[in-house]
């Protein structure tokens, strides 16, 4: 007997074996008797394969059934490294139950300056994907092999314990791995196909029972050797699993027996066929990736490298090894976030900036006629501010404070130094009714008479009672908004090119291309984050590398913040103004609603003002705006009927909305109904009261910036949350905003609890996006931008050779709609 022929019958004895079930009942008397009869047969030279071999099988008898498979598995594998190769000279794949990998087209080489190399094929080279497959994978934003790897599993339904039948109990969710002894097609007294089969391996019978998927008839059948994972359930003292999930058994598996990756779908695809082919997709080209991390970071970091990373988040093989994986994937996000914004930063420090230096008495021209001290954060944001602005280098820093902590003030002390210095700045709001409170408060800072004219109306420009040093007039402040009349705006634009005026402060209508500015020197925008990239580019682009200052009552913590806007230095108003009392935060249930109602009535009687607000969520804008409006009807109707009530929503137009605001602002309004619209930096210093219904709809950072809309006068204020909120999440919420009263502590936990997508009410506009890193991980947020820095420092424009794929690959990361911000 020929030593490939031993090899080639023991593997037919054991695929036989595999194939009736591991039962030991493939050769008769026995596998343990025929290895023995086999050995002997074993030329010298092929003792030590065969000893291998069989070092799986020994006590094949005593094994139990799961064992029996997995040993079997092993040993088939082995031997098939031997037979194979001498199988008419080529290799052969293992024969398989499965549509066999995409290894069959082997890749082109790989073009040297690729990373992906290989990867970028279309996926309609992949067998068992047509045009129809190709249109519903797109909906899902796949295109090439690449796009497959980084299509990441939504979760993972953990079936990796698998036991025996015997010890099942009602409620397992486990999987179990037995023969199929007997099946049945039947059909529902409502008419739907049933199809039983009972399960058995040794230890005792389970029965599986799916509806309506007749294949599985001519599929699994009496005989196989399957996995089941599923929960099992008792039915008539029996145990039953309902619609498993199954497979064959196989040392490999793929939808059972493990943490079994559950992928983002579209119509057309089932969720077996995704993980199907991602498994063959992981299989065969994961380990194809390339590594654009260096190495050095990556083991510093102790970072898996990115074939394992992508293999064990497709398909983990333990809950450790998939921490690991998303570790790895999180720091990639983090790190590539990082290095774009170094480089951003650097290109807008290239531009020649105008020195502005004010003098100690010009800027106490404009701080010495404030009603107030300064407090000392905003004392020292100021004079980083200035340090910056006195350099020859843009400045580009963020202005960080918690609602109602001064940032106004401060901007507008850097805007008169901007001025005092012969040179225009720009502010820009997010919306109407902020636009024209900035220029109303900061016009009064100025001396300017803002009072509005009988048609409710400021002015469009306003002169100050303040002079310019060495110009002989008064600051000039405008507004452009684009409610504004025509004319009104022709005005304006004017007055900007001619360098007429030195402040505006407006909405989006500052960024249109009729407004031109004589000098511009400083750039505001407030509430950055209503902004994207673009925006604050296109509003810098109106000057010569003008300095920029963005200001946001987000207070996210600092790592976070280095981390997300790490092209901006970082200033913080940690202190709020001297005599602010903590807001009396209250949480009552719906039932409860009474009690709101009688308190804000006597609030009312006492002079003060109140805001009711109704949550909007995006997705249902129209259920809600009714729900605010019947809202507001009922309030006005049948509770506070002496009382007069006014009513703000999104759907309004700004000139109306306007109107109510303003109305209110001036006490004519005494309880504001409103829909979310009310969030950003509306200041009414004597409103007391903050209803906000449906509260738990609202995240912690939001209903902080509501609260923040009272207790601005000086008298005690008051917040009250309803909920009958049944979550957890939302329960520990509003216990929160009862207890603290600290913006920067508030946004610490709902970073814990939610996702920075979420955290920020929409989406960071302009930022990659974040699918693996949690921004709560503080450690991971440090590594990344201490190691971006790292990498910057040696080499800012990876240009060294072994830097090349990160360098495509940072490209790649930044390029769907990043904006520019140079
Ligand atoms: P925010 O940081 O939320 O934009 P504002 O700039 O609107 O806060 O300031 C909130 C209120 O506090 C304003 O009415 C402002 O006049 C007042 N304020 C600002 N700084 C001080 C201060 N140092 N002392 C007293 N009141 C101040
Ligand atoms: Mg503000």
């Amino acid at each position: 007997m020929g030593k490939e022929n031993s090899f080639s019958k023991l593997e037919r004895v054991l695929e036989l074996e595999y194939r009736r079930g591991c039962k030991n009942d493939a050769v008769i008397g026995g596998l343990e008797r025929f290895l023995e009869n086999w050995k002997r047969s074993i030329g010298a030279g092929e003792k030590e394969k065969a000893d291998q071999v069989l070092s799986f099988l020994s006590d094949y008898s005593r094994l139990d059934g799961e064992q029996r498979v997995k040993h079997l598995a092993k040993a088939l594998r082995l031997i098939k490294g031997y037979t194979g190769q001498n199988r008419g000279g080529t290799r052969k794949e293992a024969p398989r139950e499965k549509p066999p990998a995409p290894t069959r087209k082997p890749p082109s080489p790989p073009p040297t300056r690729r990373y992906s190399s290989g990867l970028d094929a279309p996926i309609i080279k992949l067998p068992g994907i047509g045009d129809v497959r190709v249109r519903q994978m797109k909906r899902l934003g796949v295109e090439t092999i690449k796009d497959l790897l980084f299509l990441y599993p939504r979760r993972y339904i953990d079936y990796s314990k698998i036991t025996t039948i015997s010890r099942l109990h009602p409620g397992d969710e486990v999987s179990v791995i037995g023969k199929i002894v007997s099946a049945a097609s039947r059909k529902s007294r409502r008419g739907q196909d049933m199809y039983h089969v009972i399960l058995s391996d040794g230890t005792g019978n389970i029965q599986a029972t799916w509806f309506n998927q007749p294949f599985l008839a001519r599929t699994l059948k009496v005989g196989s050797r399957v996995v089941l994972s599923g929960k099992v359930e008792l039915y008539m003292g029996r145990l039953v699993m309902n619609s498993p999930e199954w497979e064959f058994m196989s040392e490999d598996l793929v939808h059972t027996g493990r943490l079994v990756p559950v992928y983002p779908l579209t119509a057309g695809l089932t969720a077996r066929w995704m993980r199907q082919l991602q498994k063959h997709v992981v299989d065969a080209w994961a380990p194809k990736i390339q590594d654009y991390l260096p190495e050095d970071v990556r083991s510093r970091v102790g970072l898996y490298p990115l074939p394992e990373a992508i293999k064990e988040i497709h398909f983990p093989s333990s809950q450790a090894s998939l921490e690991k994986a998303r570790q790895r994937l999180a720091f990639d996000e983090l790190f590539l976030i990082q290095l774009g914004m170094q480089q951003k930063r650097r290109e807008w420090k290239r531009g020649k900036a105008v020195p502005i230096e004010p003098s100690k008495q010009v800027l106490d021209l404009f701080i010495g006629r404030l009603p107030f001290d300064l407090t000392g954060a905003q004392r020292r944001a100021l004079s980083q501010i200035l340090a910056d602005m006195a350099k020859p280098v843009p400045m580009s820093r963020l202005l960080q404070g918690d609602v109602g902590s001064g940032k106004t003030v401060v901007a507008a002390a850097a805007m008169w130094a901007t001025a005092a210095s012969g040179l225009q700045s720009a502010l820009m709001a997010p919306t109407e009714i902020l636009a024209e409170q900035h220029f109303r408060s900061i016009g009064s800072m100025f001396g300017a008479d803002v009072s509005a004219s009988d048609d409710g109306k400021t002015p469009p420009i306003v002169e100050g009672a303040v002079e310019l040093p060495d110009r002989s007039r008064n600051i000039r402040i405008a507004r452009l908004t684009g409610s504004m009349t025509a004319s009104e705006k022709r005005r304006v634009y004017k007055a900007l090119s001619s360098g007429e005026v030195d402040i505006v402060i407006g909405t989006h209508a500052l960024i249109q291309k009729d407004v031109d500015f004589a000098r511009l020197g400083l750039v505001v925008v407030d509430e950055q984050h209503r902004f994207g990239v673009e925006q604050r580019a296109m509003l810098r682009g109106k000057g010569e590398s003008p300095h920029m200052l963005v200001m946001s009552a987000t207070p996210i913590p600092r790592t976070l913040a280095l981390t997300l806007y790490g092209d901006l230095d970082l200033s913080v108003i940690d202190e709020m103004p001297p005599g602010r009392k903590p807001i009396r935060t209250k949480w009552l249930y719906p039932r409860e609603r009474e009690r709101a109602y009688s308190f804000l009535r006597k609030q009312v009687e006492q002079g003060h003002q109140a805001f009711i607000i109704y949550p909007l969520v995006e997705e249902s804008k129209s259920l809600d705006l009714k729900a605010a409006t019947t809202e507001y009807q009922r309030l006005q109707q049948e509770v506070f009927p002496d009382l007069k009530l006014g009513l703000v929503h999104g759907k309004m137009r700004g000139k109306d909305k306007d109107a109510v605001m303003r109305a209110f602002q001036a006490g004519e309004i005494d309880v504001l109904v409103a829909t979310a619209v009310v969030e950003v930096g509306v200041d009414v210093p004597n409103a007391t009261v903050m209803i906000i219904e449906g509260a738990d709809r609202f995240g912690l950072a939001q209903l902080h910036q509501f609260r923040g809309r009272v207790g601005r006068g000086g008298d005690e204020a008051y917040c009250i949350l309803i909920s009958s909120s049944e979550t957890d999440q939302g329960l520990k919420r509003l216990q929160i905003m009862e207890q603290t009263q600290n913006g920067f502590v508030l946004a610490e936990k709902d970073l814990e609890m939610r996702g920075p997508g979420e955290f920020f009410g929409t989406r960071q506009s302009g930022l990659p996006d974040l699918r693996m890193a949690r921004l709560s991980d503080r450690r991971l947020l440090e590594v990344a931008r201490q190691e971006a820095a790292r990498l910057f420092a040696e080499d800012p424009d990876l240009t060294r050779p072994e830097h090349q794929l990160l360098a495509l690959r940072l490209k790649e990361f930044w390029k769907p709609g990043s904006g520019d911000l140079s």
